[in-house]
């Protein structure tokens, strides 16, 4: 039922210090004043201040914690209802006992992402926005962030409603076609124009697609490994990379904690180090695991970080190396430059085909600038950044830009081929309705419970 009043805990377990239960409905300032003690009266202040005091249980008026309550009305809120924040500081088992009483007044515990939900319904958001929400709650560095807040401010949403209006405008000439068939005037809509029309959909399109794996890099991370022969300098790499960076480590739902995955920022691209933990601890994964297997390593990683020692000669090692990874994303970091250097340069570029090769001194710090500068350049190019161009993130939003691309597709191919014109309109409408399920509009319910049961909870 919408409308009755829920509650969660709202920020994301085991960060930091604050934790909040989030109430939002009709009944939230009611059940919140059941259980706040302190100088004021939760319902009768202001709206959008905080105030400090006591949880206790109602019934023994014991304190349970002490607390701050931000008191935020309708309709100026997330969900477009009145909303209380109990803000405790004493960690994971006090808040889950002031939710327990939240619980116990008659608030419902929310269902994953029903916060966002309601903001949904109640039109506060449209749903590429819910979506933005749901990916900054997840986004990895301040640049996933950027992305995620423009998506909030609607630019996708701006954009998608362009091309929608773009597409109705060539249907309702299409209609006119239709209608009055003898209307013959420079306004009707050849087959020409037609496919012209729609072809420039279509590059509009495209166009957003060529944003979608940037987007896709900054949702998720770009999987990476560090790989050489032993001692080449790969643990100095990780420490230097993981050091003059920002590191964020996240636990894998599910998993016990040496499935830790390990996040560096470098120049707003965050690296998913691929097996962090395994790297550090045995060493030297090509020596523990053999070249054969780290080949199979190598398979889902999208970034190869290839050292190898510049003050010996190239070896087959090496060689085979180089070899496994041809043909991948890689930057080949020839370290130890502080030494005599005894490394074939010539046969090294080679080998490299094209692919960026830094030289590096990890012992004295040198070289991390200037591979970070190449692993940046090669995910932005300064091209897709001066656009700025509201990245595509969401796996369902690629998806249904595909389905409209091929849909357009077949218009035009519909079109060359002098069809009947009420036969492209189909082809025309359709896209314009998968379109519209990237912003929500013409979205069936179910979508949208499956959409949203994917949020975090408390969201
Ligand atoms: P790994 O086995 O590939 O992980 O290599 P390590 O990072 O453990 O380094 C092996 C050895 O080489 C260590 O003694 C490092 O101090 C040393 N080393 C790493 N980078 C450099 C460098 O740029 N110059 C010199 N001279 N020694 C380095
Ligand atoms: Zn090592």
């Amino acid at each position: 039922m919408e409308g009755d009043t829920i509650a969660a805990i709202s920020t994301p377990s085991g960060e930091g210090a604050i934790a909040i239960v989030r109430i939002s409905g009709m009944e939230a300032a009611a059940i919140a004043e059941k259980l706040y003690r302190g100088k004021v009266s939760l319902s009768s202040v202001d709206s959008h201040t905080i105030h400090y005091g006591n949880v206790v249980n109602p019934e023994t008026e014991e304190i349970v914690e002490e607390v701050m309550v931000s008191v935020l009305r309708a309709p100026k809120t997330f969900t477009r209802e009145d909303i209380m924040e109990i803000n405790c500081h004493g960690g994971i088992v006090s808040v889950n006992k002031v939710l327990d009483l939240v619980l116990s007044q008659g608030a419902r515990l929310a269902e994953p992402g029903e916060f966002t939900k309601r903001a949904f319904l109640n039109g506060r958001i449209d749903l590429s926005q819910a979506e933005a929400v749901m990916d900054l709650i997840r986004a990895k560095t301040d640049r996933a962030m950027n992305v995620a807040m423009k998506q909030v401010e609607g630019r996708l949403a701006g954009r998608i409603r362009s091309l929608r209006q773009q597409l109705l405008e060539t249907v309702a000439n299409v209609e006119v076609n239709i209608d009055y068939p003898e209307y013959d005037d420079a306004e009707t809509m050849t087959l020409d124009t037609l496919t012209g029309r729609a072809a420039a959909v279509r590059d509009e399109i495209d166009n957003l697609l060529t944003t979608a794996q940037q987007g896709k890099i900054l949702r998720e991370g770009l999987s990476t490994a560090i790989i050489g022969r032993p001692n080449v300098g790969k643990s100095s790499l990780m420490n230097s990379l993981v050091h003059e960076n920002k590191a964020i480590v996240t636990e894998v739902p599910g998993t016990t904690r040496d499935m830790l995955e390990e996040y560096v920022n470098v120049r707003g691209v965050p690296l998913k180090l691929i097996d962090t933990a395994g790297i550090r601890e045995t060493e030297d994964i090509v020596e523990k695991i053999g070249v054969e297997r780290s080949r199979q390593a190598l398979n889902e990683a999208e970034l190869i970080l290839l050292v190898v020692n510049s003050s010996e000669v190239l070896t087959k090692e090496d060689e085979a190396l180089f070899e496994a990874i041809r043909g991948m994303n890689a930057v080949i970091i020839l370290n130890k430059t502080d030494l005599p250097r005894n490394i074939d340069e010539a046969r090294i570029r080679e080998l490299a085909d094209g692919r960026p090769v830094i030289t590096a001194s990890l012992l004295q710090d040198e070289g991390i600038d200037e591979l970070e500068t190449s692993i940046s350049t090669l995910f932005f190019d300064e091209g897709v950044e001066a656009a700025d161009l509201s990245y595509l993130s969401n796996a369902r939003h690629i998806g249904l830009l595909n389905q409209a691309k091929q849909s357009i597709n077949d218009a035009v191919e519909a079109a060359e081929m002098e069809v009947p014109v009420d036969m492209i309109q189909i082809d025309i409408t359709r896209a314009w309705e998968q379109l519209g399920e990237i912003i929500g509009e013409n979205v069936h319910e179910s979508l949208i419970d499956q959409l949203f049961s994917q949020f975090c909870l408390g969201k």
